[in-house]
């Protein structure tokens, strides 16, 4: 059984889920249907998620959006990936890029002629394969022919998303200042007739989507769609976040800093770093938290300390009736993986392809929640790895988390890479081989054995291959501009 054919598509708040999902529907279906966003100045927004991952950039491309002027606009620079400090050990690095490391076989990936190359004496690090990687390392960027540096935005993301309401306003959405008070059931259906403001006015639609943040006004306060809870595979509840002045020339990637009962990330953008710290309250309070954050931040902080506490899990149903939970109020797990802005594209871009011109189906409904399910677990998955695979033990949250059960295909996962080398993708998972690969090697996992197509070289035929891939690694990240000065440059060009 459908519903009534959907002309107005109404979004409940104004944040970055709000404006992207204003923008691409709009801009995608604004011939067929009216668009109207209400948001409320005095709510405001969480104010944070400046940290993105390459499909962003795909998702301004659909838009049409014009990148230097999108670049000037949200003061954003370049990300080519991530820096982990003190994950496997206390002072020990590594880097989780967006690039690929060396060339695969189309039988196994590069990493088993790098586990090869260490059995010969070839003890080059795997990181001095990656372009992105060394590229990062180095401070510099540029758009290569092809596509090949591939990149994601650091960015400011008040600044995006009035970037985006601009453009979804000059494509007729309509934009309501005011303060949800109610949302109106259909006393028959049980589906959402309208929204009612402070200010008494009445917001009728067919399909609302809730961009109300953690808030869930909509999916859950209204429709009790439910929310697992995975905070015993997260244990980070907590959150301060604050603004500082650039100590230096904005790098081309973000930093996560683990601490003994959490992390820090450091996001350098053109006017200004974003700093913050996430913790599990069990073993740190707010005042040590805020003390630990405002003494590493390295300039002037320029905001007061943004709090924010978080559960982290997923709405059971992000689709459910006429309403469409996309942001937070989908569910949150924490930015260390930088995915929310992504989980927020990936719902309106699922949306759109399933979009219910002619009303409701409830195999639409199933379908979306499945893949949007699907989308979290793996990412759930990647994140618990950080957590998992470490050495560390030097603080009861380390230990809590080196012993806790993981799910089962996490474990799978771990397990098949320790004795193989090998990870598969499955599902079209976000995270493709190279970034399970990487993080695996960073967090100290060593595959015991590799795929003996490696074995079939020769000794001078591996010699060429590797000191090949190295050699012009180097040799086009020497000829690459700083990022910063690139960055300055581009964004004069819009
Ligand atoms: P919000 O920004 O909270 O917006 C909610 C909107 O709803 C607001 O406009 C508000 O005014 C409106 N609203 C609420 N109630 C009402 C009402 N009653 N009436 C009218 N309007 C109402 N993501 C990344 O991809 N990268 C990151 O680096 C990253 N870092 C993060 C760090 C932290 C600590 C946290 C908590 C999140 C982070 N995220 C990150 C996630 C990211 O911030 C969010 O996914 C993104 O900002 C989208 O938020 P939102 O639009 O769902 O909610």
């Amino acid at each position: 059984m459908t519903t009534p054919p959907i002309h107005r598509v109404v979004i409940a708040g104004g944040g970055t889920a709000g404006w992207m999902a204003a923008a691409a529907i709009a801009r995608t279906m604004g011939r067929t249907v009216a668009v109207t966003l209400v948001e409320s100045e005095a709510i405001g927004t969480v104010g944070v998620g400046e940290s993105t991952i390459p499909p962003i950039v795909t998702f301004n491309r659909l838009l049409g959006i014009n990148e230097a002027e999108f670049m000037r606009e949200t003061q954003a620079t370049f990300k080519l990936g991530i820096l982990f400090d003190n994950w496997k050990d206390r002072g020990d690095t590594y880097f989780h890029s967006f690039g690929t490391t060396g060339k695969d076989h189309w039988s196994a990936g590069f990493q088993h002629f790098w586990l090869h190359g260490l059995t010969r004496g070839h003890h080059q690090p795997f990181d001095d394969y990656c372009l992105e990687l060394r590229a990062a390392l180095q401070g510099k960027f540029a758009h290569l022919p092809d596509g090949r540096m591939n990149y994601a935005y650091q960015l400011d993301s008040g600044l995006y998303a009035r970037f985006l309401r601009k453009m979804a306003e000059a494509d007729g959405t309509t934009r309501i200042e005011g303060r949800i008070a109610q949302v109106e059931l259909n006393g028959e259906s049980g589906d959402i007739a309208a929204l009612t403001l402070d200010s008494g006015a009445r917001i009728e639609g067919d399909l609302f989507l809730d961009c109300t943040g953690f808030r869930a006004l909509l999916i859950e306060q209204a429709l009790h769609a439910g929310f697992d809870d995975w905070t015993h595979f997260l244990p980070c509840d907590s959150a301060i976040a604050v603004q500082t002045e650039s100590a230096r020339p904005a790098l081309p990637y973000t930093r996560a800093i683990a601490h003994d009962a959490g992390w820090q990330w450091r996001i350098p953008l053109q006017h200004r770093t974003g700093n913050g710290i996430v913790y599990c309250s069990r073993y740190l309070d707010h005042d040590a938290a805020l003390e630990r954050l405002l003494g590493t931040v390295e300039g002037p902080t320029l905001t007061e300390p943004n709090r924010i506490r978080f559960v982290t899990g997923a709405r059971r149903q992000q689709w459910h009736r006429n309403c469409v939970a996309i942001g937070l109020s989908g569910g949150f797990m924490e930015p260390l993986e930088s995915t929310s802005i992504h989980l927020i594209q990936r719902a309106i871009l699922r949306l759109l392809r399933m979009f219910p011109s002619a009303g409701i189906s409830p195999r639409d409904v199933a379908e979306f929640n499945e893949q949007q399910h699907t989308d979290m677990l793996q990412i759930r998955d990647f994140l618990i790895l950080h957590y998992k695979a470490t050495n560390r033990r030097d603080s009861a949250f380390w230990r809590q988390c080196a012993s806790m059960p993981v799910p089962d295909s996490l474990a799978h996962k771990i397990a098949l890479f320790r004795e193989t080398g090998r990870v598969f993708r499955k599902n079209d998972e976000l995270f493709a081989e190279n970034s399970w690969v990487q993080v695996m090697l960073g967090q100290g996992i060593v595959p015991e054995s590799y795929h003996p197509i490696a074995t079939k070289m020769r000794d001078d035929e591996l010699v060429r291959l590797l000191c090949g891939l190295r050699d012009t690694t180097n040799a086009t990240v020497d000829a690459l501009p700083d990022h910063a000065a690139y960055v300055a440059h581009y964004c004069s060009t819009a």
